[in-house]
């Protein structure tokens, strides 16, 4: 090589080096690494709230804080945002698109909550969203695309960070019987969905794969097992929280919880268009956390415009609602009842059972007219409804338990609705009830039957661990707030008359 052309050369490469620092970003420098940071996720069940004094104002501003540590940083979400809150049954889950079209939200997935109000409302907010809404899986029967592409839901797509191209999907589990998301919505399988998925974002020039989960952990971390080629599974449907993150099969694992507890950031470092390290940290979200004031505007008013709706009467109670507390622990009330038989009506079941611990307000409620406020302040815990099959073994253990403790106080006292029980309070506690039935027939052990209850209790809360083992047919993760169930009950008879009738006997 002669002399000349070497000086050419190298002064060359020192130009297009120049050029490169100051103009090209830094992927174009083959061999140069690169960092691509992910800050997950959403799955914030229609609240711009939180507890401990947290709202979405921290939130936005933890990622704020977040990307300026991280330029071209991205803001991805893990579904389960349009509901379901007191807030969602007035807007519908607008408040969350409002909310995220301020904070940059780049992407987000479809959870079952997405479809709490129905499929039209989901069509109604995904228009109005300003962020990428994608699926692996959430499939419309009538066109085998992704549920929503005539609002502009994509199977996936891909960004460019810091000159890395970041594909971006998201995955569900099959959760169409337990929500309204009506009959054009099918839930494939997620491996084959990824299976076949992956490869084809790679071949449209995806550099990493990164797959916002609506998955439980144990099934994000069987398709990080059974499907090549994804770099990353962030989210968790069952609200998980790992502190670390996991490698499976060459994939990321991370879950940062739910709501406004954590916020995951996760830098993968990318040399020469592949992956070959990754950090990751896991945030506390506080109230100490510097606010964003647009946030802060945003759910001021928010929370102005619920104030006022839920001072509307929604109906009238012809009875005074009972909830004074040993009422509501202690015997059958005609609150209870209430309760109860929204929980009956909503899961088409045999029975429901409500446990009087979450029946608050503590009170006797006047008769007239009824508020969204009233039925809040009687069911103020965001409990969310489930539906299970139990055996007669399970169903008269259940109410054993509930009658178990001491009358009047304990929070377990079953609020029932579908059965009639006698019990006596005396007998020692684990042999009270003296005999239990179902839709006016004895209670049959060998039977099964379907129980529509609360998470709380389902999930074996106040001793109910029987009914742990029983077959889900709605998880808790997907069923509606009871309190809304029961607001939207109200407004669909206009008058309600809730009486004492006899469910619960003492055989005194
Ligand atoms: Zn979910």
């Amino acid at each position: 090589m002669a002399r000349r052309r070497l000086v050419a050369l190298v002064v060359g490469l020192a130009l297009v080096t120049t050029l490169g620092w100051g103009r090209v970003p830094e992927r174009a420098r083959a061999g140069q690494a690169a960092g691509v940071t992910i800050l997950f996720d959403t799955h914030l069940h229609g609240n711009l709230t939180g507890s401990g004094d947290v709202t979405m104002a921290h939130y936005a501003g933890l990622i704020a804080q977040r990307r300026a540590a991280n330029p071209g940083a991205l803001f991805l979400g893990a579904g389960d945002d349009l509901g379901s809150s007191a807030m969602s049954s007035i807007f519908k889950g607008r408040q969350m698109v409002d909310a995220f079209n301020a904070m940059g939200l780049d992407a987000n997935t479809l959870g079952n909550h997405e479809f709490d109000y129905g499929p039209d409302n989901f069509l109604e907010q995904a228009r109005a969203a300003r962020f990428a809404w994608v699926t692996a899986n959430v499939t419309d029967r009538r066109t085998g695309g992704p549920f929503g592409e005539e609002v502009g839901v994509r199977r996936f797509v891909i960004k460019e960070v810091n000159g890395v191209r970041v594909g971006i999907t998201g995955v569900a589990w099959l959760f169409t019987s337990a929500t309204n998301a009506g009959p054009n919505l099918v839930v494939d399988d997620p491996v084959t969905a990824l299976r076949s998925l992956t490869p084809r974002m790679r071949a449209e020039g995806a550099q990493l794969v990164v797959v916002m989960s609506h998955l439980c952990g144990v099934q994000a971390e069987a398709v990080a097992a059974q499907v090549d080629g994804i770099d990353a599974i962030i989210g968790d449907h069952c609200a998980e929280r790992l502190k670390e993150a996991k490698l499976i099969n060459n994939t990321i694992v991370a879950r940062r919880g739910d709501e406004f507890d954590a916020l995951g950031e996760l830098t993968l470092r990318v040399e020469s268009g592949r992956r070959v390290s990754f950090s990751y940290t896991d945030h506390e979200v506080t109230k100490d956390t510097p606010v964003d004031p647009a946030l802060t505007a945003l759910v001021a008013d928010y929370r102005r415009r619920l104030d006022a709706e839920l001072e509307v009467v929604i109906g009238e109670t012809t009875e005074p609602l009972d909830n004074r507390r040993p009422v509501v622990r202690g015997a059958e009330s005609n609150t209870g009842n209430l309760i109860a038989d929204t929980l009956h009506a909503w899961g088409k079941a045999d029975v429901a059972l409500q446990n009087g611990g979450g029946v608050r307000g503590e009170r006797i409620v006047p008769a007239g007219p009824v508020t969204r406020a009233t039925i809040l302040e009687i069911l103020p815990f965001n409990n969310t409804a489930a539906l299970l099959r139990v055996t007669g073994v399970q169903l008269r253990a259940a109410l054993e338990n509930g009658v178990s403790g001491q009358v009047g106080t304990a929070g377990k006292f079953p609020q029932v609705s579908g059965l009639t029980f006698v019990y006596n309070p005396d007998a020692p506690s684990g042999s009270r009830v003296l005999s239990v039935a179902v839709g006016g027939r004895p209670l049959d052990p060998a039977a099964t039957y379907t129980l529509a209850t609360n998470d709380f209790v389902a999930g074996g809360g106040d001793d109910y661990t029987m009914l742990r083992d029983a077959e889900v047919l709605i998880p808790a993760a997907a069923g509606p707030l009871v309190s809304v169930l029961v607001i939207e009950a109200v407004e669909a008879a206009g008058t309600i008359a809730p009486k004492v009738e006899g469910r619960i006997n003492t055989g005194r």
